[in-house]
């Protein structure tokens, strides 16, 4: 029988990520023992108070029949009263917060709600890939957005094209970012707006990793910015701030008319979570975030062993005040596809290669926190073995 494949799908490639594993499977079933830092997923459990509720809701039959399209009410309500709560934004529940089913849906759905077929849309370079595989489902064309260390890993618009700026539909941002690990200030997110009013743009922040912080710092949200609802929506996760990956619960908020769309775009697609899901996510939502901050306090301290240790080493990296990742120079002589590979191969550690999240990635790598304190003592004395016959 002739198979019939579309092209769209075989002009993709493989999920970057689903690659590593690949090669993490050979690696073991050799008998290496993997450290695997290519993860981009928290490895804590899902706090022991929101798995109780969806056990609970889960028992009662009139939570098994189909959620409303756009999630309950109560979900998309304990949204907005976070927003209220966090950023000072109101935000209208019926209107201005849509479920997701995780926001790597709502990335796709989004850009496939609001360009046609050839339009531009802008996005962070290095970033995370599933923009682009977006763009690229709906028939956009990406145009890439250099995010340097020099500039603290933030867009510099004057350095786009007068059509770039022109042809684009929509920007991504993504902040705390992966896989920078950057976080801003709220004028990174005031020039953002201001960028995307002149030249008619929509403006998307990833705001992924926004509760996964360090020390006194806060991220921002992009609807803190005056007016930035005209302009600007925002996607929310619980994978990363409650260690909710598996469960698949996120949301979009602010722009109505994005809103509208995604929300139409999705009706036809999907019928939204589990209403214990969405029960449960909204009981995290309005939580005192006491769980979060156990949760960083475990990655604060991962990062600062890692960080130190790399430094010594060799791999130039900054100290990150948010997310689970470290963005490390590797050393000279080496490319990120040299060095991850040296790595997997002479020391048995999985790392992402910066080029797998954009061209201006090249030269770094990216180390998960998703390991025991443990492990990564292990990882830090396999580093330092690696790099003992070239020190001779
Ligand atoms: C993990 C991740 C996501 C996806 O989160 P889900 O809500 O689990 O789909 C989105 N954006 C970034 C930058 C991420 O790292």
């Amino acid at each position: 029988m002739q198979m019939y494949i579309s092209d769209i799908v075989k002009n993709m490639p493989e999920y970057v990520f689903s690659e590593f594993q690949k090669k993490k499977k050979d690696l073991e079933e050799k008998g290496v023992d993997v450290i695997d830092l290519g993860i981009g997923a928290p490895d804590l459990p899902t706090p022991e108070f929101i798995y109780d509720i969806l056990v609970d809701e889960a028992k009662r039959p009139a939570n098994h029949r189909y959620s409303n399209y756009n999630g309950t009410l109560e979900f998309r309500q304990a949204v907005a009263d976070f927003y209220h709560k966090h950023y000072g934004v109101e935000l209208d529940p019926e209107t201005e917060v849509l479920t997701l089913v995780g926001s790597k849906e709502g990335i796709v759905h989004v850009i496939q709600a609001v360009i046609n077929e050839g339009d531009t849309v802008l996005l962070p370079d290095p970033g995370y890939p599933v923009y682009k595989m977006g763009v690229h489902l709906a028939g956009g064309k990406s145009v890439a957005i250099p995010l340097v260390h020099e500039n603290g890993y933030v867009p510099d618009y004057e350095k786009l094209a007068d059509e770039e700026r022109k042809d684009a539909k929509l920007l991504f941002l993504n902040y705390p970012s992966n896989p920078t690990a950057a976080t801003i200030e709220l004028e990174t997110f005031e020039q953002a707006v201001e960028f995307a009013r002149k030249n008619n743009i929509i403006a998307v922040n990833d705001s992924a990793y926004n509760l996964v912080t360090f020390d006194d710092y806060k991220a921002p949200s992009i609807l803190q910015v005056e007016g930035a609802k005209d302009v600007a929506v925002e996607l929310g996760s619980l994978s990363k701030s409650f260690n909710m990956t598996g469960w698949r619960i996120g949301f979009i908020v602010g722009n109505k008319d994005v809103i509208k769309a995604v929300a139409t775009l999705k009706s036809n697609i999907d019928t939204s979570q589990f209403i214990p899901i969405q029960k449960a996510a909204a009981a995290a939502l309005r939580s005192d975030l006491q769980a979060v901050r156990a949760n960083n306090n475990v990655f604060a301290s991962r990062m600062e062993k890692l960080y130190q240790s790399l430094n010594e080493i060799g791999l130039t990296c900054e100290r990150p005040r948010g997310t689970i990742f470290i963005w490390a120079q590797v050393p000279a002589g080496f490319t990120s596809a040299s060095y991850s590979n040296l790595l997997l191969e002479e020391a048995g550690i999985i790392v992402t290669p910066g080029t797998a999240f954009g061209s201006y990635g090249e030269g770094y790598v990216r180390f998960s926190l998703s390991v025991t304190e443990d492990r990564l003592d292990e990882v830090i004395r396999r580093l330092k073995d690696l790099r003992k016959p070239e020190a001779k």
